[in-house]
């Protein structure tokens, strides 16, 4: 194998936790973020006794509010690079709306170099590894982009819906494959994937805090002397808000979009803790989202689940229910 720090890394399921910063000039609002280690968080919650309680979390890395970027990449990178020989991956991004999933997978609305999130960052380094090994392995680099909506799949690259089939839940196949060469391309596709999903929602407003969306990058390696396949994936998933919509409060189209974000929100906790915990059976088949990646998820796969906590103390009853998720997937 070529990149054994993967190797060394226990476990095919790691929890990373990264914490939001206050946005423009929140700063001395009350937070329930009490501490930030290396691989913990503390928070603070009210006990019933009227003091304050703490409570620890574990995660197999922990980001404060103003680690950048490049540092959370740092730690996300070993498995990536292991795309390369062959492995399957998958990286999700959890957490209740606004608490910077989407600023981790992708960065902020206007993207610095600086502040390019995982999706970019994951790609160009592909593109400097394949460059490097140019002399012994050829590699062809193609993506796609889904978005899952209410149970349903639909093409980001091509606007048209994908139809399910029966045996094996959908057909990715079936969805726009691009080849990519350059850091440049993936720009061009991503924008073009948002733009068709903007399109989408039409009437509603901002629909990306409620469809999960999903960018997957295939690589296929010929090694040049002996004629060997190598082949790996990657799948980049902003999830759908976390957050719990009242029922009392909902009607409707909202209420169906929030069932359908618990349901395979839960189903997706069901899949990696079954796999966390070796279970023999592993519910693959209780949502679009975990049929699409089942053959990414468990095996010799490895996932990623990125756990993003908003830091306002009016958050605290989302961080809670996040943190818990983290825990039963860990
Ligand atoms: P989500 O995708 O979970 O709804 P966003 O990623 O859109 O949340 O984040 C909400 C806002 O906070 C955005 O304006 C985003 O740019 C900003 N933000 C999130 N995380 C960070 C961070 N680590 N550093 C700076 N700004 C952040
Ligand atoms: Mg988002």
């Amino acid at each position: 194998k070529l990149y054994n720090q993967v190797q060394d890394l226990k476990g095919n399921i790691r929890v990373y936790c990264r914490v939001r910063p206050f946005l423009n000039g929140q700063q001395n609002n009350m937070t329930s973020v009490d501490h930030v280690d290396h691989s913990s968080i503390t928070i603070v919650t009210p006990s019933k006794y009227g003091k304050e309680g703490k409570k620890l979390f574990t995660f197999n890395r922990a980001f404060g509010s103003n680690a950048t970027q490049a540092e959370v990449f740092a730690d996300t990178q070993p498995l990536i690079r292991s795309v390369l020989d062959g492995y399957n991956v998958c990286i999700f991004a959890y957490g209740q709306t606004g608490s910077g999933k989407t600023y981790t997978m992708t960065g902020p609305k206007e993207l610095t170099e600086e502040e390019l999130g995982v999706n970019y960052r994951a790609l160009g380094d592909l593109f400097f590894l394949q460059q490097q090994r140019k002399e012994t392995i050829s590699y062809e680099i193609s993506v796609q982009m889904l978005e899952i909506y209410n149970e349903q799949v639909r093409d980001l690259l091509s606007s048209e819906e994908i139809r399910n089939s029966s045996q094996n839940g959908i057909n990715v196949p079936d969805a726009n494959l691009v080849r990519v060469t350059s850091t440049a391309d993936v720009i061009n596709l991503m924008n073009l994937g948002h733009k068709n999903r903007a399109f989408s929602a039409t009437a509603m407003n901002d629909r990306s805090s409620r469809s999960h969306s999903c960018l997957t990058v295939h690589v296929q390696g010929k090694e040049l002397t002996s004629g060997n396949i190598l082949r790996g994936s990657m799948h980049l998933v902003d999830l759908a808000g976390s957050e719990r919509v009242d029922k009392s409060e909902v009607t409707g189209d909202r209420l169906k979009e929030a069932q359908h974000i618990n349901k395979s929100l839960a189903a997706l906790g069901d899949v990696i803790s079954s796999l966390a915990s070796k279970n023999a059976h592993v519910p693959y088949r209780n949502s679009k989202l975990t049929q699409l990646l089942q053959d990414s998820l468990g095996g010799q796969a490895k996932t990623l689940m990125f756990v993003h906590i908003a830091p306002e103390y009016e958050a605290l009853v989302e961080t809670i229910s996040t943190l818990k998720f983290a825990e039963r997937v860990a």
